[in-house]
């Protein structure tokens, strides 16, 4: 005892020099108003196996809070502090926010992704026991950081002109049946299509519709690159069966019941909207030099299934993604 004490004297006496020589801290209160950084759960596919997954997701700067394996028994990496933005995002909008690193969690699944074949593109499935560990993940997230379902979104949502992750394979849907994931009532779904059958929504509806909902696109009024690539981005969450980008019933029954649950039903919209285009008034005709020859009733022609101004044909399926 008289040691110690001789030791506590002697160190008072050298001006604490074996203390803390930072700030001190005093912890005794906690301010009310205060929330999480993070707004968003961004789930991510590795294009990749376990091994090269977590060389890459440890070695580069690519990076993600949590890894879930392809293992029998998956396990789940924590790599990054949550207090901290890992860098998974990259250029990327949703709603207001944009560089989402800032204000979201990374959760990196390790998935092959997709490759090409004689009969199209094929992507990876997620194996079962991966879905299974994902979802409580994400729960503990969602819960502890007070994320909205809404706010539970794939890399093709937030940079849909530059990621497919985590891909139609994904069952987003099972996300949803675990209260995870705003999903479309299939009652209203149901409900709209006579009314989308009779007359399908204008590409400006749709692009409005998708912007509020959360994608960056520019509401340009024709189904443009940009417009096509969202839709599917949109296609691969909600209706992964078909994701070729184009505006269908289906398509506009699934963004109507996401984005307008509970109010009325839309009205018939007035009018068509792939229309043909206006045009001008003929020029006055000369006077026929011969007599004219009765002219054949024109062909019915089939609605045209882009405006008639939209740019060139483009692929069926999404661009070529970036590797992870
Ligand atoms: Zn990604």
């Amino acid at each position: 005892m008289k040691i110690l004490a001789a030791t506590l004297m002697l160190a008072l006496l050298a001006g604490c020099a074996t203390g803390p020589t930072g700030p001190q801290y005093d912890h005794t209160y906690t301010a009310k108003g205060q929330s999480s950084r993070a707004r968003f759960l961004v789930l991510h596919y590795t294009v990749g196996d376990k091994p090269s997954s977590l060389a890459t997701l440890t070695q580069q700067e690519v990076s993600a809070h949590y890894l879930v394996t392809d293992d029998p028994r998956p396990v789940i990496y924590n790599l990054v502090d949550e207090k901290n933005a890992a860098w998974h995002a990259g250029n990327s909008s949703w709603k207001n926010f944009t560089q989402l690193n800032n204000s979201s969690i990374g959760i990196e699944i390790v998935n092959p992704g997709w490759k090409d074949t004689p009969n199209g593109r094929v992507y990876a499935p997620f194996p079962q026991s991966q879905i299974d560990a994902l979802i409580p993940l994400v729960r503990d997230i969602v819960t502890r950081h007070h994320i909205a379902p809404e706010n539970v979104l794939g890399h093709s949502d937030i940079a849909p002109q530059r990621k497919q992750d985590p891909g139609p394979m994904f069952p987003w849907r099972q996300l949803a049946a675990a209260g995870l994931v705003t999903w479309p009532d299939a009652n209203r779904v149901v409900a709209l299509y006579p009314i989308f059958q009779t007359q399908l929504p204008d590409v400006a509806w749709f692009q409005k519709k998708l912007h509020t909902w959360g994608y960056g696109l520019v509401e340009s009024g024709v189904l443009d690159e940009q417009t096509r690539t969202v839709l599917s981005a949109f296609q691969m969450k909600y209706r992964p069966a078909n994701i070729d980008g184009m505006p269908d019933v289906q398509t506009a029954a699934l963004l109507e019941a996401l984005t307008n649950p509970r109010g009325p039903l839309p009205p018939v919209p007035a009018a068509p909207v792939m229309t043909a285009p206006v045009l001008p008034p003929p020029a006055q005709p000369a006077p026929p030099v011969e007599p004219a020859q009765p002219t054949p009733p024109a062909q019915p022609t089939p609605l045209p299934t882009t405006p008639p101004d939209s740019p060139t044909v483009i692929p069926a399926t999404p661009p070529v993604p970036v590797q992870q």
